[in-house]
């Protein structure tokens, strides 16, 4: 684990880098922008037209296509929804276009055996690969501060994490292929458990006429302390920048929450894991979608334990 001010990945930086960088929708936008603003040369291919017009506004050069986007590439980035694309992608058009020198990192959350099969067959043709999902929303993408977790062999990492470093915070080697993806799901799997304890609680003691502001201030804290309490709180007014202040519109999306709970599921279950809080975290998130809440913050789940849910504008 190093942190940003490392001193030979800033000389790294400074060095202009042939980067190819496909997928640029919320997050994907910001980690190509980002850089661009470090002085790289960003050739950015998207499917939809206005993110492309987005990251030419932001200082990347479009282009038509993977294969164009990959042809002298030093380093490829992809950031695309889930398995099946990223699966896709690698197999028709960068795994063999990409020249075999080129570094591959896969930043998008997808299933372990997906990041494994892709390094696999890219490691087969030659290519040193990482997968490098990613801690920190859109606002973390746009400001270059994200969490890296990395899987791939030990002797890639100095430079993933050189290539990384204009989007930022911090880069940890999880281990290797798969290890990454690994890390990123048990992560998200433990903060959908911990928002629902701390909605649960917040609830409970609202009947209980305790002020839920005031609670804050307590379980902050205290033993029940946590992120979901302390940086993120359901409840608008202790923490000013959670999405609680603003209905719960933007921040960590309730589908995007339960596509990392499905995966960490399908793990578990492939790996024999016994993990009974995340199969019910899951259900209580798909439930939740169910009802038309899927694109709000996975925190707004308060108002279903409050059994508020008119409260949301
Ligand atoms: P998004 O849907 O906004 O962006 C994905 C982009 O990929 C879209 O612009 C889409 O057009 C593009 N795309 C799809 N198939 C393509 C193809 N074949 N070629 C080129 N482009 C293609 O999703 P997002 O919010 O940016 O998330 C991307 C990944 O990051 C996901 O795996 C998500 O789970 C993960 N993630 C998201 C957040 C978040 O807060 N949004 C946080 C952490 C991790």
């Amino acid at each position: 684990m190093r942190p940003r001010s490392n001193p030979r990945s800033t000389s790294r930086r400074r060095a202009v880098t042939k980067i190819a960088f496909i997928g640029l929708g919320n997050m994907g936008g910001g980690m190509a922008a980002n850089q661009a603003k470090a002085g790289h040369a960003v050739r950015a291919f998207d499917l939809s037209a206005t993110a492309l017009d987005k990251a030419k506004a932001a200082g990347c050069i479009p282009v038509d296509s993977v294969v164009e986007a990959v042809r002298d590439a030093e380093v490829v980035i992809t950031m695309l929804p889930a398995g099946p694309h990223v699966r896709g992608v690698y197999v028709d058009s960068i795994i063999g276009a990409a020249p075999s020198t080129a570094l591959l990192i896969d930043c998008s959350t997808i299933d372990v055996d997906s990041a494994r099969a892709v390094a696999n067959q890219a490691r087969e043709a030659g290519y040193r690969f990482a997968d490098a999902p990613v801690s920190g929303g859109t606002a973390a993408a746009e400001a270059g501060t994200l969490a890296f977790m990395v899987g791939c062999d030990a002797r890639d990492f100095a430079d993933v994490e050189a290539a990384l470093e204009p989007m930022s915070r911090i880069t940890i080697r999880a281990g290797d292929h798969g290890a990454g993806q690994a890390a990123k799901i048990c992560n998200n799997m433990l903060l959908g458990i911990s928002m629902l304890g701390t909605c649960e609680a917040i609830a409970l003691a609202e009947r209980l006429g305790l002020d839920p502001e005031r609670f804050f201030e307590i379980a902050s804290k205290s033993s029940g302390q946590c992120w979901s309490v302390s940086s993120y709180y359901p409840w608008p007014g202790p923490v000013p920048t959670a999405p609680s202040n603003r209905d719960y519109q933007g921040g960590f999306a309730t589908a995007m929450m339960l596509k990392d709970l499905k995966l960490a599921q399908e793990a578990a279950a492939k790996a024999g894991a016994t993990t009974p809080l995340g199969a019910q975290a899951e259900a209580m998130y798909a439930l939740f979608d169910r009802l038309g809440h899927g694109g709000r913050d996975f925190s707004a789940m308060l108002q279903l334990m409050r059994g508020k849910l008119d409260e949301l504008a």
